[in-house]
């Protein structure tokens, strides 16, 4: 039974190791193009990869909203790091869930400890959006299933090797057809692409791999055709409720720099927070944060009781990633030419805020979904 207190104590911990640890390394991770993958033991110590996992599997078993309140605090720091750690932890979570116990032992350990990362691989060369349209093979043959194609934009392939993925098991079935396995790098048949170069944001190891006549055995088929579209789709409420609080953190942590500046920085004889005009952008912004706030509470307040959260989350996903979009530039210019030093986060936080309108459904998908629930009610 977990309390307050244990929930506290773990965003403590994680407050200091967002402010010690992974503030100061941040920059350079960025300038290197790459995950900082030297802290995943702290990030082990700490439980940042295991918060939701049971206690039987070495997890914390904290409720699913300690996951969005520690997603905020370290989106704060850095959006990227925030996705490379959330994917690897739902990567161990999902298979102490859903996978034979015996599959789900050799990997879950190895994960929760930093020593092998995880992704989850819906997203294709040739589709995104439509997620039914994938092309990547699964046939079944005497030894297991041979899988065959390519994943594109899936978080953390730069490092991962165990990869939740979805196959295609009888072509032109769509939705129905599509299958779920889990994928181990280590073996033949797995190549992975390059990390790809982006306009920032690489602390999210964000690139792709195919597979080349890959076996994943019986037991490695993690839910059958008829019941893997709906699978990888059932996290989504709570994935668009810890990006709405990730882009809460962005603009929190602009909001709390560009406060502290305007008390120091003098224009015209005064502090900068003594101008009406600039003094008010920040009660702007400070205004929408409260209320993307309340939604992403709501929703994680909902998903901890086991209730449906469909609308309110896509919802704070939509507007929370809309108020860091508009938020995040204007808060950099209150900051002036100092803004753009590397040592703040607003550039970082800008890609971060763009990257957050794809990821666990564009805004376009989301604006579907709300109008869908809408009409039916
Ligand atoms: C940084 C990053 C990390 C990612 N991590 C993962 C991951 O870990 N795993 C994974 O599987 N995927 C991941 N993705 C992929 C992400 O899920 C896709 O980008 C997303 O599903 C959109 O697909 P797409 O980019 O191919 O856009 P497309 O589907 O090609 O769409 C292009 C544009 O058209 C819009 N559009 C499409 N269809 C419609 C329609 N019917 N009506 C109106 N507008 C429409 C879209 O919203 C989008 O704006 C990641 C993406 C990014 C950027």
């Amino acid at each position: 039974m977990t309390t307050e207190t244990d929930i506290q104590t773990f965003l403590q911990r994680t407050e200091r190791f967002a402010r010690e640890v992974l503030a100061p390394q941040v920059p350079a991770w960025e300038r290197e193009r790459r995950i900082g993958r030297e802290v995943f033991e702290q990030v082990a110590d700490i439980g940042l990869t295991r918060v939701e996992l049971p206690v039987a599997w070495g997890g914390l078993g904290l409720p699913f909203s300690a996951k969005v309140r520690m997603s905020e605090i370290l989106a704060a720091v850095d959006f990227g790091f925030t996705m490379s750690v959330i994917n690897t932890g739902n990567v161990a979570n999902k298979l102490a869930r859903e996978a034979a116990p015996d599959v789900a032992r050799r990997y879950v350990a190895d994960i929760i400890h930093g020593r092998r990362f995880g992704s989850v691989a819906l997203t294709e060369p040739g589709a995104g959006s439509d997620f039914s349209a994938i092309t990547t093979t699964a046939t079944r043959g005497a030894d297991g299933w041979r899988i065959d194609g390519a994943k594109a934009w899936i978080t953390n392939t730069a490092i991962s090797d165990v990869i939740v993925m979805y196959a295609q098991t009888e072509a032109g079935s769509g939705a129905r057809g599509i299958a779920g396995f889990l994928i181990d790098g280590q073996r033949k048949g797995f190549i992975r692409e390059p990390a790809f170069a982006m306009a920032g944001q690489h602390t999210l190891g964000t690139g792709g791999f195919r597979l080349d006549g890959y076996i994943a055995r019986d037991d490695e088929m993690l839910q059958p055709p008829g019941k893997a579209f709906k699978a990888a789709l059932a996290s989504i409420n709570g994935a668009r409720t810890y990006i709405a609080a990730m882009s809460c953190g962005m603009v929190g942590e602009a909001l709390r720099i560009a406060s502290d500046y305007g008390e120091r920085r003098h224009s015209f004889g005064v502090p900068l927070a003594e101008h009406q005009g600039w003094r008010w952008r920040l009660a702007e912004a400070g205004s929408e944060l409260a209320a993307c706030r309340m939604m992403v509470n709501q929703a994680a307040g909902l998903l901890d009781a086991g209730q449906d959260a469909m609308l309110i989350a896509a919802q704070a996903k939509l507007l929370a990633t809309r108020m860091a979009d508009r938020q995040l530039p204007l808060l950099m210019q209150a900051m002036g030419a100092e803004g753009l030093r590397e040592e703040y986060p607003f550039g970082r936080h800008l890609i971060g805020a763009r990257l957050a309108n794809f990821v666990d459904g564009s805004t376009e998908m989301l604006l579907e979904r709300i109008s869908a629930v809408m009409r039916r009610s």
